[in-house]
Formats: C-alpha cells, sequence, structure tokens
C-alpha cells in the first residue's frame, strides 16, 4: 500500500478506536506526538477535578478523607492501573513521582538480598533510575553496574552469585526499543536476582503480565500514556508474595499498619499498603482515576494493535518521504522489538522540532541528535501521521530551519 493521505483516511475510517479520540482535549489544527512526554487532557478531567473540589472538599472539609474515600483512593485507582499490568488486585499503589517509587522499591528489592553486593542497572535507562540506582548503592554499601540492555542477560549469568537486584525499562525511552521483559525476568530469578522493572513506556501501551512474568517489583508514571495531567501520581507494584517481608525505606506514616493510633514505633501495614508513604494527592489521583475511564473502553490489545498499526503506516511513510534527507530511524522496523513511539536521528533534530512544532506537529527532542514521536492510539490517527511526516519532509526539503 503506498502511504498516500487517502489511505490514512480510509485506515481512520475503520479504525474500531476511533471514537475514542473525542475523549480528549487536542487544540484544533495541531497533530500531538508527545503523549509519551505529556499525555493530553481527557475531556472527563474538568468535571471530575470541579466535582472533588466543590461537592466534596468545600462542603465535607475534613471528612472527605473517609467520607469521600480520598484516603483508600491510592488504593482504588493502583487496583484500575493494576489492571492494564496485568496484576491481581492488592499489589499497586498510587502516589508521589517515579523517581520516589523506583528507590522505594530498588531499596526494597536490594533489602531482599542482603548476602549479595550487585545492583545491575540499565545503561541505556532513564537518568532518574540510574541516579537513584547510584544513591542506593552508596546508602546500602553495594556495587553499581551499568550494562546496556542487549549486556544483560550476560552480565547477569557472569556475575551470577553477586546480583541483588536488576533494574530496567523494557521500552528505551530514546530508541522506542522494546526488550523481552518476561525472559529478562526469568533470567535475573535464574541468578537468584530480584527485579525491578521501569513501565512509564509501556503501562497504557503495551499488554503486561507482572504476574504471569513473576515480576518482583514495577513503578511507572501516569502522565504520559495514562494522561493523567501534570504531576499526576506515580505507581508501584509490590509482587503479593513479597508482601510479609518487604522493608521499604520511606517509613511514612500512612505505610504504619494503625497510622491513626500516632504510636511511637512504625509497624508496616499488611498488603500493598505498606508501601505507602504520606497523605494522598488527592486533587492529582482525581484527574488520574478520570483519565482511565478511556482504558475501560478499549482493551490493551486493541491499544497495542493500532499503536502498531499506526508505527507500520509511520515506517512507510518515513520510507516513501524521507529517503535521502538525511534522516536514519533508529527505533527498530521489527514489530515485536518496538515500543509505542518512533525514533528517527537527524543532526538538526533539535532545530526541525522547533521549526515542526511552529507548524502544528509536536513531537520532541533527545540530546544529542534523536527525534521523539509518541504514539497513542487512543487519539492519534493515521492521518495525524501521514501529516506529520508530510510535514517534515517539506522542512527538511525546504532548509528552513534555521542553522
Ligand atoms: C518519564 C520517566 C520517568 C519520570 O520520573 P518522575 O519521577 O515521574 O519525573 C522515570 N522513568 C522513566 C523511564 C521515564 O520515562
Amino acid at each position: 500500500m503506498t502511504p498516500t493521505r487517502e489511505a490514512a483516511e480510509r485506515l481512520d475510517g475503520t479504525d474500531p478506536l476511533a471514537p475514542l479520540r473525542k475523549r480528549f482535549m487536542l487544540p484544533d489544527g495541531v497533530v500531538y506526538l508527545d503523549g509519551n512526554s505529556l499525555g493530553p487532557m481527557p475531556t472527563g478531567t474538568p468535571d471530575a477535578l470541579e466535582h472533588t473540589i466543590h461537592q466534596q472538599w468545600a462542603p465535607h472539609l475534613i471528612k472527605g478523607w473517609t467520607d469521600d474515600g480520598w484516603l483508600d483512593a491510592p488504593l482504588r485507582v493502583g487496583h484500575r492501573i493494576g489492571r492494564l499490568l496485568g496484576a491481581a488486585p492488592g499489589q499497586t499503589i498510587v502516589g508521589d513521582s517515579t523517581s520516589v517509587q523506583f528507590f522505594n522499591a530498588l531499596t526494597a528489592a536490594a533489602r531482599l538480598r542482603t548476602d549479595r553486593t550487585v545492583l545491575l542497572v540499565d545503561a541505556d535507562g532513564f537518568p532518574t533510575d540510574r541516579y537513584l540506582a547510584s544513591s542506593v548503592a552508596r546508602l546500602l554499601g553495594l556495587t553499581l553496574r551499568e550494562v546496556p540492555m542487549s549486556g544483560l542477560a550476560e552480565a547477569l549469568a557472569s556475575d551470577a552469585d553477586q546480583v541483588a537486584v536488576v533494574a530496567a525499562s523494557p521500552v528505551d525511552f530514546r530508541t522506542g526499543e522494546l526488550w523481552d521483559m518476561r525472559a529478562l525476568t526469568k533470567a535475573a530469578h535464574d541468578a537468584g536476582a530480584v527485579t525491578v522493572w521501569d513501565l512509564c513506556h509501556a503501562t497504557g501501551a503495551l499488554p503486561l503480565a507482572l504476574d504471569e512474568d513473576r515480576v518482583d517489583f514495577a513503578v511507572g508514571c501516569s502522565y504520559k500514556f495514562l494522561s493523567g495531567g501534570p504531576g499526576a501520581p506515580a505507581y508501584l507494584y509490590a509482587a503479593e508474595r513479597h508482601h510479609p517481608v518487604a522493608d521499604q525505606p520511606l517509613t511514612g506514616w500512612l505505610g504504619h499498619s494503625a497510622p491513626f493510633d500516632m504510636t511511637s514505633e512504625y509497624q508496616p501495614a499488611e498488603g500493598i499498603s505498606r508501601f505507602r508513604i504520606g497523605a494522598p494527592h488527592v486533587l492529582s489521583l482525581t484527574a488520574l482515576d478520570a483519565a482511565l475511564d478511556v482504558f475501560d473502553e478499549a482493551t490493551v490489545e486493541q491499544i497495542r494493535a493500532k499503536s502498531l498499526a499506526l508505527s507500520e503506516f509511520f515506517l512507510a511513510c518515513y520510507d516513501d518521504q524521507l529517503a535521502g534527507l538525511g534522516f536514519e530511524l533508529v527505533t527498530p522496523r521489527d514489530p515485536g522489538r518496538r515500543g509505542s513511539q518512533v525514533t528517527l536521528r537527524h543532526p538538526a533534530a533539535g532545530r526541525l522540532m522547533d521549526t515542526l512544532a511552529e507548524r502544528g506537529v509536536i513531537g520532541d527532542t533527545r540530546p544529542p541528535n534523536l527525534m521523539r514521536f509518541g504514539i497513542n492510539s487512543l487519539y492519534v490517527t493515521y492521518t495525524d501521521v501521514f501529516d506529520a511526516v508530510a510535514a517534515l519532509r517539506l522542512l527538511a526539503e525546504s532548509g528552513e530551519f534555521g542553522s
């Protein structure tokens, strides 16, 4: 199929997820391919926030914590996210940032293997994970080993009796490359290590099976593919089998078994509640809860199928329109190795992307020369993809992107 605009319109016309686009506020004339950085506003979010503010907070004051379910919101919303993770209820908690949750998960994981000395971390991972892993290693007196994803299994095998924890992301935030979480989790377990996965670029975009894959811990953010809004709280998954002994480092009062007894000794709660820290972010949780409604109307398998079809269409447009213009495709062509974005390399990546944004096509860049186009099949259309690539071709051909 030649990737024409007519072909794109035909594909949009038969797309079963097309009606979901109107569940998001997308400004006219904008092609939004940056939802892997910040999802757009779901149309239900303002009403949900209004409701919490005017029907709960204003009239109920402090009784909102109990009467409006604010105190339990991290568990309730965690349960909704757990469904996207392939996690049975009671293993996912919502709160704080990914950075905080990653610190907590990594430390708790390392404390399950105190006989070991090495933290093995994905060298291509998001910087926050690497910075925090370095701090956790210093705190616990462990050795940090940073290895690229492609070398993780080998590093595990060579250091088999020393690796306490393996921490990695299934989707590379720069390249969009997808790694086999199940196989790497198994390799970690075969080596006696515990796993911590960062799911920021996976949850809501790909089917996940944390329980089935025997993942130990996972964390992620909710403002990218979940469109929970700026400042939306992160989530932490801890497999039930670890709950009785998990010892997380941020022992805030709401992780206590009886927080309102105000006792002087810390006694961790049963279950996932021991991963709670402080007071829930009620307004952000409200926005996130509203954003999750759209996931009741599409299965993750449907979302994934459309995402792959959209990125396939992007690649067809790339081959047809961008050849010979100085671009290099970074994201794997193999659909089994592709997350939910397309990344191109170009020496003028930053200037191209800035000019593209002025022309209504929003993606982003990562240093030194990568252009990222995020694909969220809940609202991105085939026409969006065609228009984005066509705009990029016009721009690259014209040379009108500064110097
Ligand atoms: C976006 C992102 C984060 C962000 O962490 P915050 O603490 O929520 O800002 C962490 N990890 C990965 C892989 C990300 O893509």
